[in-house]
């Protein structure tokens, strides 16, 4: 299993051992905003833009304790469900808002740097590269592989009924926290590259 955090330890659990999984990075400009809403000092991007990301389905994700300090905002009324600590204000992960398609890209910052290659493997996909910022950009690889595993985790969840075993969902299938959709305004301002929150 690997072990998950927030930055203050108040949300906790793990990750249970099971596969397939992605490892990638992601520098599509939503993902480039999420990362901002925290501030440089989160450390979400990297140099270039990018968030690392593990995918895996949602069932096997559990949360040991502070849940009640899960939150969620959208960047527009029907976008990706994108989950933090407010305790500390640390990124989680991001679902869709469909309950049946149960995975979770989960952010490097709430994962255990030291373990991460030995539970998720070292190769590290690039997806939408071509919003990536700085002065070298990153090669898109891996793309088709991503998809193709995320596709067969969403279809193995669908057809035994694991979709409904996520701690970010309802029995019901409603999220666990009602999501905040953020003010166009300050979309187009996390948009800004050069944006810091502060
Ligand atoms: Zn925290
Ligand atoms: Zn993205």
């Amino acid at each position: 299993m690997h072990r998950l955090s927030c930055k203050c330890g108040t949300v906790s659990g793990y990750i249970r051992n099971g596969s397939p999984s992605n490892r990638l990075r992601c520098y599509c400009t939503d993902c480039q905003a999420f990362g901002r809403f925290f501030g440089p000092a989160a450390g979400v991007l990297d140099q270039q833009g990018g968030t690392e990301i593990v995918q895996v389905s949602q069932s096997r994700l559990q949360i040991d304790t502070g849940l009640d300090q899960l939150a969620c905002v959208r960047l527009t009324a029907k976008g990706l469900l994108r989950w933090y600590a407010r305790c500390c204000n640390t990124p989680i992960g991001n679902t869709l808002a469909n309950p049946r398609v149960s995975i979770v890209g989960l952010i490097h910052t709430c994962l255990d740097p030291a373990t991460i290659d030995r539970d998720f493997g070292a190769v590290t996909a690039a997806v939408n590269t071509h919003t990536a910022t700085g002065s070298t950009m990153p090669r898109q690889h891996r793309l088709l592989s991503t998809i193709g595993k995320f596709l067969v985790m969403s279809i193995a969840d669908r057809i035994s009924g694991r979709y409904r075993q996520s701690p970010l969902f309802s029995r019901a299938g409603s999220p666990v926290v009602e999501p905040r959709v953020l003010a166009t305004e300050e979309v187009a301002r996390l948009k800004t590259r050069n944006y810091d929150r502060r």
